[in-house]
């Protein structure tokens, strides 16, 4: 798979976009000026693989708030503000190592020029976030107008909003132009790609609970990673933000985009199945979800697919009449019964 050629910008340490890996991030839950709260959860995200994290900020007790939950995590944090300028301003200043706004909704462009003044100073990047949900009433989406349509209204905006930044000779941007319908995000990313080399942070906005969230966001970032689109992304999901993380990187794993922690393989079980499966392949999620190193594991339900799958994996567990057998690099290591078929095979995990 070829990537879009990109500028490549910088936030904290992480590098987004020019040949970097696809980063995954997620925004905090908390109340922003609720410190402890909020390292709290970003050091979950932390743990999860979570490699920037965006706080809202509403208010000033939130922009100061910045300056604490700094020096407590170890990943770049982004100040995602709204309408006042005076915020951006007090986040920068606060040590905010990315700014996210929607310019359209700040007002008067000597208020955009002051916070493109204050990022330069900083050296610190800005998103420019265009959501079709925040257009301009008269962008904004009419009833029956199709995805299209709306996407291209995104991208003039965007694009306007680009111009203005490099008028001002600012280029540390990086570009999100998200919709909470799939179609018109992916139609607004293609597009833009068209129009620039700045890095986008890619999402379907407001995408969902766990479940329908998942569907949406791996389809639409799937089509658009596969196309070459994407540096950075975010999943929406109205969840735990750990999942957005988990299901950013399955969605990159699953396009061999990134190499982290454990690729599981597990039938859907059939009639052949003489396990009960279902438990088994959920208690070694569980025991694997913090494992980094990429590795492979099949847990599958019979002798029919079961002992090719498991020999293609890393370690593979194929179950039979009440038992299950380990393979390891395709080869037969144990016979297991059904007992102590997760901890055994834990054994072997634990070794690799
Ligand atoms: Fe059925 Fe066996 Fe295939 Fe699982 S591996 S779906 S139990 S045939």
């Amino acid at each position: 798979m070829k990537m879009r050629e990109t500028r490549q910008i910088k936030a904290g340490k992480l590098l987004i976009g020019g040949g970097a890996p696809v980063s995954v991030q997620s925004m905090t839950k908390t109340d922003t000026s609720d410190i402890q709260s909020t390292v709290a959860q970003i050091k979950t995200l932390e743990a999860a693989g979570c490699e920037l994290v965006r706080c809202a900020v509403p208010d000033e007790k939130a922009a100061k708030a910045i300056k604490e939950i700094k020096k407590r995590v170890r990943i770049p944090v982004a100040a995602d503000i709204h309408f006042n300028y005076k915020l951006a301003l007090l986040a920068i200043d606060n040590g905010a190592d990315k700014i996210r706004i929607n310019p359209g909704n700040i007002g008067d462009d000597w208020k955009v020029k002051e916070i493109i003044a204050a990022a330069k100073a900083a050296c610190i990047p800005v998103r420019i976030g265009v959501n079709a949900g925040s257009l301009e009433k008269y962008a904004l989406k009419k009833r029956g107008e199709n995805s299209l349509v709306v996407a291209r209204k995104m991208v003039k905006k965007a694009a306007s909003f680009v111009r203005f930044f490099e008028k001002n000779r600012f280029y540390d941007i990086v570009l999100s132009l998200k919709a909470s319908d799939t179609l018109t995000s992916i139609q607004a990313y293609t597009l833009m790609a068209k129009e620039c080399t700045y890095p986008f942070h890619i999402g379907i906005t407001e995408a969902g609970t766990a479940a329908g969230g998942t569907i949406k966001s791996a389809v639409g970032l799937g089509i658009l990673l596969n196309s070459g689109i994407g540096d950075t992304l975010r999943v929406s999901l109205a969840s735990d933000p750990v999942d957005e993380i988990r299901v950013g990187y399955e969605i990159l794993k699953t396009l061999k985009l990134r190499k982290k922690g454990v690729d599981l393989v597990v039938c859907p079980t059939c009639g052949r199945c003489g396990v009960k499966l279902f438990p088994v392949a959920e208690e070694i999620e569980r025991r694997v979800a913090d494992i980094k190193k990429p590795l492979k594991l099949a847990v599958m339900g019979c002798v029919v697919n079961g002992p090719g799958e498991a020999a293609e994996a890393d370690l593979g567990l194929a179950c039979g009449q009440g038992s299950g057998i380990i393979f390891k690099d395709g080869k037969v290591l144990r016979k297991v019964s059904e007992k102590m078929m997760v901890d055994e095979f834990m054994k072997e995990v634990k070794k690799l």
